[in-house]
């Protein structure tokens, strides 16, 4: 998709597979001022347009990232490109959207909070994540109490 300034998309956070899950949590927390400060305004726009485009790979919240490194990829030590892309490509399949879709908030937040989304990545995509303990208590909430 090549949006310029002058289509319709063009404001539309863009994002890949597994922020579509994760940013869902966001509180403030990040890695440092510039990245919190991004996130900030990338959740602003994804509220105040109501949807997103869903990429692959590098997207508008890792474009502030301390942990890109100059050829675009995660250098991130606990994951890496190589996890982070399985997790992109799970969050993909778990929420049935392809790179390239425009997704609509009222769908993306229900899917994220159904059980079976919620369960399946809380196992398969959140351990070892230095952010476990801030997602925990929504996905406790979402599992009643058996987020494992
Ligand atoms: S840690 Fe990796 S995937 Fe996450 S925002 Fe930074 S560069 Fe992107």
């Amino acid at each position: 998709m090549n949006d310029t300034p002058d289509t319709p998309n063009a404001n539309l956070p863009r994002l890949r597979g597994h922020h579509l899950i994760c940013l869902t949590s966001f509180k403030g927390e990040g890695y440092d001022e510039p990245f919190v400060s991004n996130l900030f305004a990338v959740t602003h726009r994804l509220e105040d347009e109501g949807a997103c485009i869903v990429v692959e790979g590098l997207d508008d919240v890792c474009v502030a990232c301390p942990w890109l490194d100059v050829s675009g990829r995660c250098s991130e030590p606990k994951s890496g490109e190589d996890e982070i892309r399985r997790i992109d490509a799970l969050a993909l399949s778990l929420l049935e959207t392809a790179p390239g879709d425009i997704l609509a908030l009222n769908v993306l937040r229900p899917l994220v909070g159904s059980p079976t989304v919620a369960e399946t990545w809380r196992r398969s995509a959140c351990d070892g994540c230095e952010w476990e303990t801030v997602c925990g208590p929504r996905w406790v909430d979402l599992l009643g109490g058996d987020a494992g």
